[in-house]
């Protein structure tokens, strides 16, 4: 072997090592990232229907809105399993935000659940499952959420007054609620309906069950 080329050859593995030295040092300090809790920003909850322990370890945050489909296909499918399996069992603190993709309706929806939030704070998770039960299974697109329909809900709820919850409507009395939930939307870069945040990171397909276990699981592990 010539002296240049065993030079060059040196050269070539002492640059081998220092890349692997680097990706060793890269990948120790990432996963240390993600190891501390600090790195979890959560969501403000503050002001929002919970359910659950407020000390759950684990915080799942929904933005829905009650013109989806998606999001009414969610409530049928994944949500009673949540709510048996880490809900019940305190595990998990279960937040609902207002997202208004869907136009005047949403917005409608979404006053009225947070006008009965705050007067009925304790009919409101009936309300919100009584309001996902009246979107039309065909034609979700078509008018559907008017005061009409909402009194309508209502009048099997004897503990909502009627007249005030119509006031609240007409007078969009709650918009400063919605519009704090439309802060949190942007915040929280959501994108579609439904959107599931747990511990601060968003679920890539809110129907992947096993997927919503595992960030679970994974946060009641960060926190022993
Ligand atoms: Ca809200």
């Amino acid at each position: 072997m010539n002296q240049k080329k065993n030079s060059t050859m040196k050269i070539a593995v002492v640059l081998t090592l220092v890349v692997a030295v680097l990706v060793a040092v890269i990948a120790v300090f990432s996963n240390k990232q993600e190891a501390l809790p600090s790195d979890i920003k959560q969501i403000d909850v503050t002001g929002q229907p919970s359910l659950g322990e407020q000390d759950a370890p684990v915080k799942i945050v929904e933005f829905g809105d009650f013109k989806c489909p998606a999001c009414k296909a969610w409530g049928e499918m994944i949500y009673p399993k949540l709510v048996a399996d880490y809900i019940e069992t305190g595990k998990v603190q279960f937040s609902f935000v207002n997202v208004l993709f869907h136009g005047k309706e949403s917005t409608l929806g979404s006053i009225a659940a947070e006008s009965v939030f705050e007067r009925n704070p304790d009919a409101y998770w009936s309300f919100h499952h009584a309001l996902f039960d009246a979107q039309p299974v065909e034609n979700h697109d078509g008018l559907w959420i008017t005061p009409e329909k909402i009194l309508e809900i209502v009048s099997g709820f004897p503990e909502i007054d009627q007249v005030l919850l119509k006031e609240d409507m007409e007078q969009q009395a709650t918009m400063e609620s919605v519009k704090k939930d439309e802060d949190l939307v942007r915040e929280a870069g959501v994108a579609m309906t439904p959107s599931i945040v747990i511990n601060g990171e968003m679920i890539e397909d809110p129907f992947d069950y096993e997927a919503i276990q595992a960030a679970i699981e994974q946060g009641l592990k960060d926190k022993n």
